[in-house]
């Protein structure tokens, strides 16, 4: 993403550079064609078996960095391919060429893909979701569930993070990770976005009055960062509802985090002046650019699972978490751990040092009911109870 000041010039640049790349590799005797505001199709002639050739060599030059305004881009492209009238027919090939491209890049991108029926299926399939988001929030059947987060030496709950769910009517419950990515492609995450807040707001309130000192957290998605009405709606709502801006968290993954663009760092510079608590989420090393965390008015950072998983079997994974944790604790930041599962790896982590725990091992997402009951239970298994000390180390506000 490069929108900003001179964003525009970038983009526009990047996507020349990506035509030009196109008409290389397809020679004089292919067409291309711009057909979104980031799809190109290119239409060749030749004998069926070339079809494979000609993706691979598009995927190829595809992939190699462009550099822009004297910096290296690496570029994520999904290419997909289908042939007349091996596949379908003419009328049809471009749209079974595009259901070939999305089936890549649902798997991630940076390949390419032959086209096959059940890729159709899966156009259809992904247009009826898209259809029936639309009113999920209006029909209620959106709803949040949350994950506490645990003090790695008390054990008390420090936090509860909201996570999106949507029960729908036929499909039954389907996961964020599979309806978040569409809701963003279709242009709904922004309404979705200010539900989340808004229901969460509601929640950390009630919470608060019924004497539960935790934060809220929601997680943030890249296209509510790059808008400028998130941060003033989330500080209406906390006016609104009396609640501290400390007890409420903002999970932003790392890779919004690093997003250069003057939106996302005026989101964060605002959010930091309202005195939001702010988490930086599916934090790796390898993407992450020190500099620019730095530079990030955050108080948290939530180790990926993925470096969890491994801990109690591979000293690299253990290598890189203390790495982490060392780095995390130089820049002031408190490291959450995400996704433990073993007592094997809790015994790990709380070795390491990292400040809070959260996963399955202590507990799964549940309603806002449950895990209202269940702190209850742990606080009265725990003999200290929820005390106000518990935040003194991330210097919250006194509670509202
Ligand atoms: P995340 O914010 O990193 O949340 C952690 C995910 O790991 C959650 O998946 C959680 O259920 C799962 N998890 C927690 N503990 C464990 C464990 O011990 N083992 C395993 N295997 N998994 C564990 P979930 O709820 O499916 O959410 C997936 C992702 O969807 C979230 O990752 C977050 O990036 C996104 N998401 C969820 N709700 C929202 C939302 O309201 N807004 C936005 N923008 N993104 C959301
Ligand atoms: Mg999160
Ligand atoms: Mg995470």
């Amino acid at each position: 993403m490069l929108g900003n000041e001179h964003g525009i010039a970038l983009v526009d640049e990047a996507l020349v550079a990506m035509a030009q790349r196109l008409c290389t590799v397809g020679g004089r005797h292919a067409s291309a064609a711009r057909l979104g505001h980031d799809e190109f199709a290119l239409l060749a002639h030749g004998p069926s078996a070339a079809g494979e050739q000609l993706a691979r060599k598009v995927a190829a030059a595809l992939a190699e960095p462009l550099t822009l305004s004297e910096m290296v881009r690496p570029l994520v492209s999904s290419v997909g391919f289908a042939v007349y009238p091996d596949h379908g027919a003419s009328t049809r090939i471009v749209r079974l060429a595009s259901a070939a491209m999305q089936a890549v890049r649902r798997a991630g991108g940076g390949a390419f893909a032959e086209f096959e029926p059940s890729m159709a299926e899966a156009v259809v399939t992904e247009a009826a979701l898209i259809r029936d988001l639309r009113h999920a929030v209006q029909r209620h059947q959106l709803t949040l569930y949350y994950q506490p987060k645990i003090d790695a030496s008390s054990l008390q709950i420090t936090a509860a993070e909201a996570l999106l769910r949507w029960l729908h009517p036929e499909r039954g419950m389907i996961s964020p990770a599979t309806f978040i990515p569409l809701a963003e492609r279709a242009g709904l995450m922004g309404e979705i976005g200010d539900w989340v807040m808004d229901e969460a707001l509601c929640q950390a309130a009630r919470w608060r009055d019924l004497g539960l000192r935790m934060r809220v957290a929601i997680n943030v998605s890249g296209c509510q960062m790059r808008g400028d009405a998130f941060v003033e709606r989330l500080a209406r709502g906390l006016k609104q509802h009396r609640l501290s801006a400390a007890r409420f968290t903002c999970e932003i993954t790392e890779t919004v985090a690093m997003e250069d663009t003057a939106a996302t760092q005026r989101a964060f510079a605002r959010l930091g002046e309202i005195g939001v608590h702010m988490s930086v989420d599916d934090f790796g090393p390898g993407h992450s650019s020190l500099a620019l965390l730095r530079r990030l008015p955050a108080a948290e950072l939530k180790i990926d699972r993925a470096f969890v998983t491994d801990l109690a079997v591979s000293e690299s994974a253990r290598s890189i978490a203390n790495a982490i944790v060392q780095m995390a604790h130089s820049l002031g930041l408190r490291v959450v751990a995400e996704g433990v599962e073993t007592e094997a790896q809790r015994d790990v982590l709380v070795g390491l040092g990292c400040d809070e725990l959260q996963g399955y091992l202590f507990a799964k997402p549940m309603s806002a009911q449950a895990l209202g009951v269940w702190a209850i239970d742990e606080s009265s298994a725990v003999p200290m109870g929820f005390r106000p000390s518990l935040f003194a180390s991330t210097q919250a506000a006194p509670l509202a």
